[in-house]
C-alpha cells in the first residue's frame, strides 16, 4: 500500500509539475499576445425578447492566435487573475468597449449600453474609479451607458473597497450589474444597500427551462425579487423560443443569448445594430 501511495504521489507530482509548467508557458504567451495587440473584444447583444430589439451589448475579451483560431476568455482569465495580467486586459476591454460604443453613437446609436465585466482584482487598484471615468470621459460617452458587471463573489470578496467603488459608481452615473446571480455566496443585503440596476440569472438556471421545476422555481423567485425591489434583470444563455417565452411570461423581457446572438467582432455587431429588424 506504501509502495502504490508513493507511485500516486510521484504520478500526481508529475502532473502537477506538468500543470504548472503548461500555466506559466501559457502565462508568458498571453503577456507576448497583450503586447503584440492580439487580444480583441466581441460583443453579444442583450436583447429585449418581446421586441427583438438590442438595447445593449455585453464586451468580452477574446485572445486571437496568428492563425485566426480563438482562445476564449474561460482559458486564460484564470491565469490572468493569478499572474496580474488582468489589470492591463482589463483596462483595454474596457477602453475598446467605451471607443466603440463612442463610434456607435456618432451613428446615431444612442439608446445603447455597453456591459463590462470587473474582476476582482481591479478592486486591489486603488484608483479603479479613475481608470473607469478616465475611459468614459476620453472616449466621450455619458456615463449612463456604461454598466459594469460584478459576481456575487467579487462583492463579498472585497467587503471593504467596494463600499466606496459603488457609491462612486452611483455619484458618477455608472450602472452596475450582478453577474452570474444566484449562483455561489447569495448575501441579499447588498441589493438594499447598493445602487445596483439589474441581475443577471445565471446562464444554468436557464438551461433546463421550461421543463425543470426546479429551475422554474428558481428563475421565477429571482424575477419577482428584482421587480419587487425595482431593479433591472436579464436572463444568461437564452438558446430557445421556449426559454424565451417562458422568461417573458414571468416577467423578464431582457435576454441575451445563442438564440439572437452568439458574441460577435464589433462590425458584425454594427450590422446586428443597423439591421432592419434588429437580431
Ligand atoms: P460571463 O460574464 O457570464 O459571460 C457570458 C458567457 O456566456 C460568455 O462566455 C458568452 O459567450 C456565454 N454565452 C452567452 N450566451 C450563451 C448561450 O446561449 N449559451 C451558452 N452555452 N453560452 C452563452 P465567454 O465569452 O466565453 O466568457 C466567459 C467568462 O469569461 C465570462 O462569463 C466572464 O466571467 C469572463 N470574461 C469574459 N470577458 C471578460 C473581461 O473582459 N473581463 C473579465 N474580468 N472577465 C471576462
Ligand atoms: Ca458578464
Ligand atoms: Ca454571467
Ligand atoms: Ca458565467
Amino acid at each position: 500500500a506504501k509502495e502504490r501511495g508513493r507511485n500516486t504521489w510521484h504520478v500526481y507530482s508529475q502532473e502537477l509539475h506538468d500543470e504548472l509548467a503548461d500555466r506559466l508557458d501559457l502565462s508568458k504567451k498571453l503577456r507576448y499576445a497583450i503586447e503584440q495587440n492580439k487580444l480583441a473584444v466581441f460583443y453579444q447583444p442583450q436583447v429585449d425578447m418581446t421586441t427583438r430589439k438590442i438595447i445593449g451589448l455585453e464586451a468580452l475579451v477574446r485572445w486571437i492566435e496568428d492563425d485566426g483560431t480563438i482562445i476564449g476568455p474561460d482559458r486564460f482569465i484564470p491565469i490572468a487573475e493569478d499572474s496580474g495580467l488582468i489589470l492591463p486586459i482589463s483596462d483595454f476591454v474596457l477602453q475598446t468597449a467605451c471607443r466603440q460604443l463612442a463610434r456607435w453613437r456618432d451613428m446615431g446609436l444612442n439608446d445603447i449600453r455597453v456591459s463590462v465585466n470587473l474582476s476582482g482584482r481591479q478592486f486591489q487598484v486603488p484608483d479603479l474609479t479613475d481608470q473607469i471615468l478616465y475611459a468614459v470621459r476620453s472616449a466621450g460617452i455619458p456615463t449612463a451607458f456604461l454598466e459594469l458587471e460584478l459576481t456575487e463573489q467579487v462583492l463579498i470578496e472585497n467587503s471593504k473597497s467596494h463600499t466606496q467603488f459603488m457609491q462612486d459608481m452611483r455619484d458618477n452615473g455608472i450602472t452596475l450589474a450582478i453577474d452570474d446571480f444566484g449562483v455561489g455566496y447569495s448575501s441579499l443585503s447588498y441589493l438594499k444597500h447598493f445602487p445596483i440596476n439589474a441581475l443577471k440569472i445565471d446562464r444554468s438556471f436557464v438551461k433546463d427551462l421550461p421543463d425543470d421545476k426546479d429551475d422554474a422555481t428558481i428563475t421565477q423567485t429571482i424575477v419577482s425579487l428584482a421587480r419587487n425591489l425595482d431593479i433591472g434583470i436579464v436572463a444568461e444563455g437564452v438558446e430557445n423560443q421556449a426559454q424565451a417565452d417562458f422568461l417573458i411570461e414571468r416577467g423578464c423581457t431582457i435576454g441575451q443569448g445563442y438564440f439572437y446572438s452568439r458574441p460577435v467582432p464589433a462590425d458584425e455587431a454594427t450590422a446586428l445594430l443597423t439591421a432592419p429588424n434588429s437580431v
